[in-house]
Parts: C-alpha cells; sequence; structure tokens
C-alpha cells in the first residue's frame, strides 16, 4: 500500500533494525526507544489490523510472534513477554498495518506493560450478546 509506512519498512524503502524476514512475515525494533528490546512483527501482507486479516496471515504474524519471544526468553535473559496490538484507533492504533508489539520482560524489572483499567459493570451485557451469537 502506497501510503503505508510499514509497507515502506518491508520494501526497504524506509530503514529498519530488521531481525526476521520470511515469505509471510517481518519483524523489527520499534523506533520509539521507550524500553530496551521493544519489537514490532508485522505481515507483509497490508491488512489494517486483526478486525480484516485472514487467519492464516494472522497464523504467520502469530508465529513469527513465538519464535521471537522465545528466543528472547531462552537465549536473551528475558523471563517473558507481553504481546500487545491495538485494532482501531478506539484502541490506540497509530500505524494502519497490523502489528504485535513484543515487550520483553524480567521479573521483578518494575516495568508496567499492562494497561490499568478502570473497572466495568459486570460480565453479562457483553456475555449474553455474544454467547448468543457463538451458540447458534
Ligand atoms: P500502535 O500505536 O499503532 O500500536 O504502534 C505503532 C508503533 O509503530 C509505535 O510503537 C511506533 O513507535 C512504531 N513506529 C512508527 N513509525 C515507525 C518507523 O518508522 N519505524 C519503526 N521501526 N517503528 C515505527
Ligand atoms: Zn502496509
Amino acid at each position: 500500500m502506497d501510503n503505508c509506512i510499514f509497507c515502506k519498512i518491508i520494501k526497504g524503502d524506509i530503514p529498519s533494525y530488521k531481525l526476521y524476514e520470511d515469505e509471510y512475515t517481518y519483524a523489527f525494533m520499534d523506533i520509539a526507544n521507550d524500553i530496551d528490546g521493544h519489537i514490532l512483527v508485522i505481515p507483509k501482507k497490508h491488512v489494517t489490523n486483526v478486525l480484516d486479516c485472514d487467519n492464516a496471515t494472522l497464523h504467520h504474524v502469530a508465529d513469527t510472534t513465538k519464535l521471537i519471544s522465545n528466543l528472547l526468553v531462552e537465549k536473551c535473559g528475558y523471563d517473558g513477554v507481553n504481546v500487545l496490538n491495538a485494532s482501531g484507533e478506539c484502541a490506540g492504533q497509530t500505524v494502519f498495518h497490523l502489528h504485535f508489539h513484543i515487550i520483553p520482560k524480567k521479573n521483578n524489572d518494575g516495568i508496567s506493560a499492562w494497561p490499568k483499567l478502570p473497572g466495568g459493570t459486570g460480565v453479562e451485557a457483553t456475555y449474553k450478546k455474544l454467547k448468543e451469537m457463538l451458540d447458534k
């Protein structure tokens, strides 16, 4: 897609710290420099986010996310990872080419990459609506 910054990174038109690529996916360091080891995994096919992504593409992104996450934990001294995705502007998505963020974590590193949520009004409303559709 012409105007997509991540498509340009895949093509090499914009430089990146590329970690890995295969037929379907591309993984590189996030430019934010907000935490050491912040990595993005993207599909080579331009899709906007999880909502419009075909299952096969999503599987490929998940495979590469797992490959890199396992290396971080098994070989790079990390204890776990947060895998984060924003799908939609309302969810905080700023680049509209599907990406999974990998945030490497160490025990007691004092860093929370997990959102602080405000508390809900109960599970029933969403549960009932979705369950009805899923049971059909
Ligand atoms: P989002 O907010 O959509 O979930 O995440 C977009 C991410 O893309 C941000 O973490 C941002 O730092 C990263 N990003 C935006 N532009 C570039 C770029 O040109 N190069 C790299 N490596 N990362 C970028
Ligand atoms: Zn794109």
